[in-house]
């Protein structure tokens, strides 16, 4: 099958068309500006095109998508009912499960958990519609979430001690995220070690821009270190991760601030951003902590201790850890990051290799020596062939 993945933003839209038999990327690209003026990046094999074209809404992206896939000079396919499905990551699932068929009973729960996840989940409710709408009824629109991987967590992972009318009528929980790639990232872990899933208790790092440490006992999410929202947990390029949350009430009485002051403060001008003082990108903060900027250093330490004490709380979650996985921007390309972050679990049975490691980035390595006791490995991730996955198992109709 030709599948279409589709991850899109409040204000971007980045794809890839997959062929499932093979798992070749045929196509790929990004638009950006949405809502401002647009432009489209569509890269096919080594080739990239370069479209400036308005898009005051999705619609107009989603449209361009289609007019560069179908393109005599760089498209890929003859016309859009060569594509015989689309995946959509929708961030905020609810108590979704699993991915799902879009039919009218599951876009309408889809639509309820807008409120939960406004920036998030309404651009890619309107997505969902507007593929719909060109592709044709016929053609199954799939919706993958960043959360259903987290429903297995047990209630006294998931609960907040917060008043029961809220946990009731508001839906607050610890919900969690990025799980299609601690799924994906879990799954090429065991097949790497060469034992099943069921076996294994496996913490999963998801370091990037936003990050995620998950633990995965048995294939199944039991508790991540994201919440209610994706600015839970970690400090990360500009969320402020886990805080008292009566800085947040103090601060804003203190200085009059807004319930959207106060959003916007913890989650676009705080993290390693705020503490450097300097960038929401390791690759800045490492290059000034190199010239002496202690601020620098500092959110590395502060960083790389956070995902620390997230193994070995979850390695006592589950009784025991067998492997340690790094994904994403960070975890895949900064060894000096997962060095830090390992640095004294050799009482878990972390044995490092830090030569390596240092050598490690973006392919599938083992970076514990031989005869560690747990393997500490780094993994890329790859979100869009899961979703493509799930698209496959469910047009063909298998339950998940
Ligand atoms: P997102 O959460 O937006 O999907 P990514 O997983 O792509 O983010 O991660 C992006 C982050 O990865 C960048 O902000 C940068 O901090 C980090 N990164 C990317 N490459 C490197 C590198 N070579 N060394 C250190 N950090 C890197």
């Amino acid at each position: 099958m030709k599948v279409l993945a589709v991850n899109a933003g409040s204000s971007s839209l980045k794809y890839q068309l997959i062929d499932s038999d093979t798992t070749e990327v045929l196509a790929k690209g990004l638009c950006e500006r949405i809502g401002i003026d647009g432009h489209l990046i569509a890269k096919r094999g080594g080739d990239t095109y370069y479209h400036e074209a308005p898009m005051p809404t999705h619609k107009e992206a989603i449209e361009a998508v289609f007019a560069s896939l179908t393109s005599p000079e760089e498209g890929v396919v003859s016309s859009l009912a060569s594509i015989d499905a689309c995946g959509h990551r929708v961030a905020h699932g609810g108590s979704f499960k699993s991915s799902v068929l879009v039919t009218d009973e599951t876009m309408a729960e889809m639509e309820s958990l807008i409120e939960l996840a406004p920036l998030h989940n309404g651009p890619e409710v309107t997505c969902i519609k507007i593929c719909q709408e060109l592709m044709g009824a016929d053609k199954p629109q799939v919706a993958a979430f960043d959360t259903s991987f987290h429903q297995t967590m047990p209630a006294e992972a998931y609960s907040y001690a917060v008043p029961a009318e809220y946990v009731k009528n508001d839906r607050i929980r610890r919900y969690g995220f990025h799980g299609t790639s601690h799924r994906f990232v879990a799954a090429r872990a065991a097949e790497m070690m060469g034992k099943p899933l069921s076996d294994l208790k496996i913490v999963t790092c998801h370091l990037g821009n936003g990050s995620s440490v998950t633990a995965v006992d048995g294939g199944k999410s039991v508790d991540t270190s994201m919440g209610f929202t994706p600015g839970a947990g970690l400090p990360m390029g500009t969320r402020c991760g886990d805080i008292d949350p009566f800085i947040v009430t103090h601060l804003m009485n203190k200085h009059n601030l807004s319930a959207s002051d106060a959003n916007s403060i913890l989650n676009k001008k705080s993290g390693v951003l705020a503490v450097s003082g300097v960038s929401s990108d390791f690759r800045d903060i490492e290059a000034e902590a190199d010239r002496g900027n202690a601020d620098c250093q500092l959110a590395l330490d502060m960083f790389a201790y956070g995902v620390k004490k997230l193994i070995g709380a979850y390695a006592a979650a589950m009784g025991g850890v067998d492997a340690i996985v790094f994904t994403a921007g960070v975890g895949e390309n900064d060894g000096r990051v997962r060095e830090a972050a390992c640095k004294g679990l050799e009482f878990l049975g972390v044995d490092f290799d830090s030569e390596v490691n240092a050598g490690a980035r973006g392919k599938d390595t083992v970076i514990s020596k031989p005869g560690s006791r747990v393997q500490v490995m780094v993994i890329p991730t790859n979100e869009e062939l899961m979703i493509v996955n799930d698209v496959v198992a469910i047009a063909s109709g298998k339950t998940l």
